[in-house]
């Protein structure tokens, strides 16, 4: 099932291979699209991405079936608020945030009687951004995870089909459930990564040559996760404020006791850590989420 009609509001890496993801279904989807900056919409028409880039927002969703949302966290209630008067009644708002509760609390307000909303995240992601970012892989065989929050149904179940038609596997998630998996999966490790390569620029002991020349796979990882964008990071912070510092909490406490084993020589607490955690890796290879080649299975553009 498509929509006849879909808006992509923002043309960065999610709302591109959206567009690229549903051209290679076959979706004969009208798409229409719009980003804040002309140099955004500009790129977006010379690339063909959308059937129609819009020069304002309000007409890129008026007679859209289905509303993806696709900026930044902190952006979409004001986009919201915008859009409202223009909502073609009983289409569908959904958004891509990396974070559900702040998105439903700045969203749903606005959103008038009669529109579905139902809040999606797709985990996938590369850290590259804008409109030339996107290919329609991207949400192959990974989960989207969908927040029905009161909309009906039917609008929940055909944008279930919508995503897997993408490539995406579907699963229904609690709001909280879905900030605090998310901050244990994704948003935690972002940090660290972007505290790790900060560190190793701190240490001037180490040449920034030397960080580069000999970066191994873990340390490449690092800075290549810490390349993603700020103001996307900067938001997923601010707004899953209370399940990131849950989370912190517990991996401070966790470092602590492994800084503990380290200084004592307590080689058993440092073998059994890793053996534990080797086996999580090994379970996310079975579940097909990661390969096991030698690049760590970098996610490569395809077309
Ligand atoms: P992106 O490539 O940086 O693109 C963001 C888009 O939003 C751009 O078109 C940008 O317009 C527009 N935008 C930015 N700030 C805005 C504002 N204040 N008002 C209106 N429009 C604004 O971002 P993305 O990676 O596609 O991420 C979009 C959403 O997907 C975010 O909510 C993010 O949390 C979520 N998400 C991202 C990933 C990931 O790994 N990247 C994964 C899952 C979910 P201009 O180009 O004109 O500035």
């Amino acid at each position: 099932m498509s929509y006849p009609r879909v808006a992509l509001i923002g043309l960065g890496l999610i709302a591109s291979s959206m567009f690229w993801a549903m051209r290679r279904a076959g979706m004969q989807s009208h798409v229409t699209g719009y980003a804040r900056s002309a140099e955004t919409r500009d790129t977006a028409r010379r690339i063909g991405l959308c059937d129609t880039v819009c020069d304002s927002v309000e007409e890129a969703v008026k007679d859209a079936d289905l509303v993806v949302l696709a900026v930044p966290v902190g952006a979409m209630g004001a986009i919201a608020k915008t859009i409202a008067p223009f909502l073609k009644p009983g289409c569908t708002v959904t958004d891509v945030g990396s974070v559900k509760a702040s998105v439903i609390e700045a969203v749903a307000p606005h959103l008038p009687e009669g529109v579905d909303f139902v809040p999606a995240h797709p985990m996938a992601g590369t850290e590259h951004s804008g409109p030339e970012s996107g290919f329609s892989s991207l949400f192959d065989n990974r989960w989207c995870l969908i927040v029905p929050h009161g909309a009906r149904e039917e609008a929940t179940a055909t944008l279930e089909s919508f995503w897997q038609a993408l490539g995406a596997n579907t699963e229904r998630m609690e709001v909280s459930h879905h900030d605090l998996v998310c901050a244990v999966v994704s948003h935690v490790p972002h940090l660290i990564a972007y505290t790790m390569v900060g560190v190793a620029d701190d240490l001037r002991r180490v040449s920034d040559q030397e960080v580069i020349k000999f970066s191994a796979a873990g340390f490449r990882d690092f800075t290549r996760i810490a390349a993603s964008d700020p103001t996307m990071w900067r938001d997923v912070f601010l707004t899953n404020k209370d399940a990131a510092l849950e989370v912190l909490g517990r991996f401070t406490e966790e470092l602590f006791a492994l800084q503990r084993a380290i200084r004592t020589g307590d080689g058993d607490t440092l073998f059994d850590y890793f053996t534990h955690t080797r086996s999580i890796r090994r379970g996310i290879l079975e579940a097909g989420q990661d390969t096991d080649a030698p690049d760590f299975g970098r996610i490569k553009k395809d077309d």
